[in-house]
């Protein structure tokens, strides 16, 4: 606090009105005297008269002006005593500077503040505004005088106290300012300033420039409904516009498409040219997928290569199909990335409200399982939703339930299925197949149950184990001298993909007492396709390690001839639907000898699968293939049916047919 500044000293009371009051009678005295001495005797004439009264006048005049001096002395001296006249004047010079310097300071603290600041009048319009009240309102500071503040914003929507008086109640609201395509987000503050009569004086408005946290808000929502990678919405906010659609396509009797898609060999993408390579495809594939929808269609991003479109209100079935084709073709264009052309097939699986489904959880699970469908269809197709599919998906469950507790229970059997070279008909090798006995699904096939257990992580322990049993099985042959048998055994993709595979297999195998030298794995085309240097890699490490490899289902898949020459193989099995269809299909004839012709130019030895009857037995001898296996021969035997059956075949007398009786 400024300490007070010093007043005048006090005058002393009385000093001059004492004498004040003798000079008047003084004065009037001399006069009275002078009068007397004219003539003797007093003679009052006017102008004595007139004269004696202006002295007495003056000298009451006189009087009374000290007398009111030496009041208000008084005065002051009782309620501030000390200071004189001259420290009070000083004072108040001190003061009123001190006071302008406050001022100037006050008006550049407002007009530096990064807040807005104006001050309004009682009606709110702008009496005074600083710079940055001028910049959020996108003004000149100059224009702003005179207009009312309310009217250069707009109220957001959900701003408190609507209609409120800003000028005259302390209020805080929030108010959006446009210009063209930008928006500037204002809390404002007002403060109303009552006068000395209590009405209101003024109005002091604070602006606060809310448009950054505005925008990190939007952008925090942004990212919660929408998906990072492609911006297509998520999946929650797919479920919740899906819902809305339902709801009201339920209302106006329309239906509700939902396609389930699912990028092919996109994980071959991923794998094998890296995820940059991978994410480029996917934004590309995904815009390409949303341009083919009609206006108030969504796409949505449900994870990975996954899409789901909502048709919000259709017909009938046809306009969802009509879709489904126009975003099967998105494969026709091949789209770059990483150096190559990638041409990104789609399956789609498609549900429609009401029939496939009332809920949204069921018309999606629909819809998933239909594009299953189609992947297994062959991929780059569409499939509707058929009831029958919900039984599928109940099996498969029932499956997974019990796949869990089956190596645990020991519940796989391994049965051989004989292989016999064409040229003398020995007994040259076995194919080991896994069988499953469930205890509460009975016998279920290898095709049904090895998918799933390769979906649920479970097959490399499957794998192993049929490995091993059959590589005991067959060291135990070699000791009985049963035959020296090259045992065959099929690997899983999950299985190949493993990277310390051969280390874990030649230890499996050199466990069961077998040399990996008669031992040959069986690997699929579509392995070889996901990642071919891969691929080669695990081939050349596992024929390292002393296994033969073959490659089974040959022909059902894409591996080109040329491609083979980069693997370490020694065998090509042609697929069963070839050898099946040589008789009737001129086609597969072809495809059959151009394989053996092919084979053998690489150097690979060819096994016939699935051989039946004596005609393909004929034609396969004609074309030059080295080895068969089929029902023909045999079925695949348990180890005594087996056993039996080959100690039969090879007491048969040499060049009698390959062939033998069924064993009962
Ligand atoms: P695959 O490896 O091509 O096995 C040959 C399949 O064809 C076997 O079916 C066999 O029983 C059947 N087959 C053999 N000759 C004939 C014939 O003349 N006519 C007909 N119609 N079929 C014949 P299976 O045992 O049901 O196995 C099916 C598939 O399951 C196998 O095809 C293989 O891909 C897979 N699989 C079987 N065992 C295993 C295993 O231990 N591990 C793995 N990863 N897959 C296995
Ligand atoms: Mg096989
Ligand atoms: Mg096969």
């Amino acid at each position: 606090m400024n300490p007070r500044p010093p007043l005048p000293p006090r005058r002393r009371a009385g000093s001059l009105r004492i004498p004040s009051i003798y000079v008047g009678f003084g004065l009037t005295w001399v006069l009275l005297s002078a009068l007397w001495r004219q003539g003797g005797s007093f003679r009052v004439d006017r102008d004595a008269l007139v004269l004696t009264l202006f002295v007495l006048l003056s000298a009451a005049v006189l009087h009374l002006l000290l007398r009111r001096d030496e009041a208000r002395d008084e005065v002051r001296h009782r309620t501030l005593p000390g200071p004189t006249r001259e420290d009070a004047d000083a004072a108040l010079v001190e003061a009123l500077s001190t006071a302008r310097e406050r001022a100037l300071l006050n008006d550049a603290a407002v007009a530096s503040s990064a807040n807005g600041i104006a001050i309004l009048d009682a009606s709110g319009n702008v009496v005074q505004a600083n710079a940055a009240c001028a910049a959020m309102l996108r003004r000149d500071a100059g224009t702003l005088v005179g207009l009312h503040l309310e009217s250069l914003m707009e109220p957001e929507p959900d701003s408190a106290e609507p209609g409120s008086d800003l000028a005259a109640t302390p209020s805080r609201r929030e108010f959006v300012v446009r210009q063209g395509a930008t928006e500037v987000h204002i809390h404002m503050t007002c403060s109303p300033i009552p006068g000395p009569d209590g009405t209101l004086a003024c109005t002091v408005a604070v602006l606060e420039d809310l448009s950054e946290r505005h925008r990190q808000e939007e952008r925090i929502a942004h990212l919660a409904r929408y998906d990072l990678l492609t911006d297509l919405p998520n999946r929650q906010l797919f479920i919740e516009q899906a819902r809305g659609a339902i709801a009201r396509a339920d209302r106006a009797s329309l239906q509700v498409g939902i396609l389930f898609l699912d990028l092919d060999h996109f994980k071959h993408i991923n794998d094998s040219l890296g995820h940059a390579v991978g994410d480029s495809v996917l934004r590309a594939t995904s815009a390409r997928l949303a341009a083919q929808l009609r206006p108030g269609d969504v796409i949505a991003r449900f994870g990975g290569d996954e899409f789901v479109v909502l048709l919000s209100s259709i017909h009938d079935s046809a306009e969802a199909g009509a879709l489904a084709k126009r975003l099967l073709a998105v494969h026709e264009e091949p789209i770059a990335a990483g150096g190559i052309l990638h041409h990104v097939g789609v399956s789609v699986g498609i549900a429609l409200f009401p029939d496939d489904g009332r809920d949204l959880d069921d018309l999606l699970q629909h819809a998933d399982l239909a594009m299953y469908r189609a992947k297994a269809d062959g991929r780059q197709t569409m499939h509707f939703f058929h009831r029958h599919m919900d039984e599928l998906a109940v099996r498969r469950g029932s499956i997974e339930r019990a796949l869990h507790s089956a190596l645990a229970h020991d519940e796989f059997r391994v049965v051989f299925q004989p292989q016999l070279r064409l040229s003398d008909g020995a007994l040259i090798g076995a194919e080991a197949l896994i069988r499953w006995h469930s205890r509460e699904l009975g016998e279920v096939s290898p095709s049904e149950f090895i998918p799933v257990a390769e979906s649920l992580g479970l097959i490399r322990p499957v794998g192993v184990q049929v490995l091993s049993r059959a590589a005991r099985q067959a060291a135990h042959w070699d000791e009985d001298g049963l035959a020296d048998l090259r045992i065959a055994v099929n690997l899983s993709m999950a299985q190949f993909r493993s990277h310390d595979l051969a280390t874990e297999l030649a230890a499996t195998v050199a466990a069961a007492g077998r040399s990996a030298t008669r031992v040959e794995l069986e690997i699929t085309e579509s392995m070889l396709a996901e990642d071919a240097d891969r691929a080669a890699r695990s081939l050349r490490t596992l024929h390292a390690s002393g296994f033969e490899l073959a490659i089974d289902d040959f022909g059902t898949g894409y591996s080109s001839m040329f491609a083979l020459q980069r693997y370490p193989l020694a065998r090509l099995k042609i697929d069963r639907s070839f050898v099946r269809d040589v008789e009737s299909h001129a086609s597969s004839a072809t495809i059959v000898r151009a394989t053996v012709e092919l084979a053998h130019a690489l150097g690979l030895s060819v096994l016939a699968e699935g051989v039946e009857t004596e005609a393909q037995e004929h034609f396969l001898r004609d074309v030059g293939c080295d080895e068969v296996q089929g029902f023909r021969y045999a079925r695949a035997l348990e180890v005594p049916a087996f056993e039996a059956w080959a100690k039969r075949y090879q007491a048969r007398h040499p060049g009698a047919s390959l062939v033998l009786p069924e064993i009962g």
